[in-house]
């Protein structure tokens, strides 16, 4: 665990959705955790998570405030870690219905796949963080439909990725926030603690 002068500053946009889980979740993996609701505060951090909520209503506000550009900058550099709508935000393409996207994630997502909020659920599964099965909560969750080659996939439900990685780049369609279990959250402490050391992963 980093502590101190060398822990990592990790933002979590907290305009809407489940933010606060997040920074728990971040602060309990070591890493500090910062609620970010303008542009200019993003310079400060060194990576950032993109939490669930209603990707349409966030992406009205990033839209308004300029803080999309600001995102797509911050990305070119710094790793980001989108959860449920967050995936929404970062795919290449968005489906049912279509929508405006940063396409820092080389991946087709479609929203509301599963069913309405009623049909939300808690599966555990196997994963590529460790023997231990991953529990994963799932609310209105998205559909990865495709990856590209670069993204490589850290858990399926039925076939398809539910935890994904492409760089410096993570997403979820399910609420890694939600549970007890950390290691989805140390993975991204980690990923951006290497990414911030010289010779790091950018
Ligand atoms: N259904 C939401 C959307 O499309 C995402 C749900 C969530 O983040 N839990 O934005």
């Amino acid at each position: 665990m980093t502590q101190g002068a060398n822990q990592s500053r990790i933002g979590v946009l907290a305009i809407q959705g489940d933010f606060s889980a997040h920074a728990l979740a971040l602060e309990e993996s070591g890493a500090k955790a910062l609620e970010i609701r303008k542009p200019e505060e993003i310079d400060g951090i060194d990576g950032l998570i993109l939490p669930g909520g209603e990707s349409t209503t966030m992406l009205k506000f990033l839209e308004r405030s300029g803080f999309l550009d600001a995102l797509k900058d911050f990305a070119t550099e710094r790793p980001v870690f989108g959860t449920c709508a967050g995936i929404i935000l970062l795919a290449r393409e968005v489906r049912h219905p279509a929508q405006v996207s940063l396409g820092l994630l080389d991946a087709v997502v479609e929203r509301n796949a599963y069913g309405r909020q009623i049909d939300s659920s808690i599966l555990v599964g196997p994963s590529e963080l460790g023997a231990e099965p991953l529990e994963m909560v799932f609310i209105r969750a998205p559909r990865i439909l495709e990856t590209g080659p670069e993204v490589e996939v850290l858990a399926r439900r039925d076939g398809f990725p539910v935890l994904v990685r492409q760089g410096r780049i993570m997403a979820a369609t399910f609420h890694p926030e939600l549970s007890t279990d950390r290691r989805v959250h140390r993975l991204f402490a980690d990923i951006v603690s290497n990414s911030s050391q010289p010779g790091g992963i950018g």
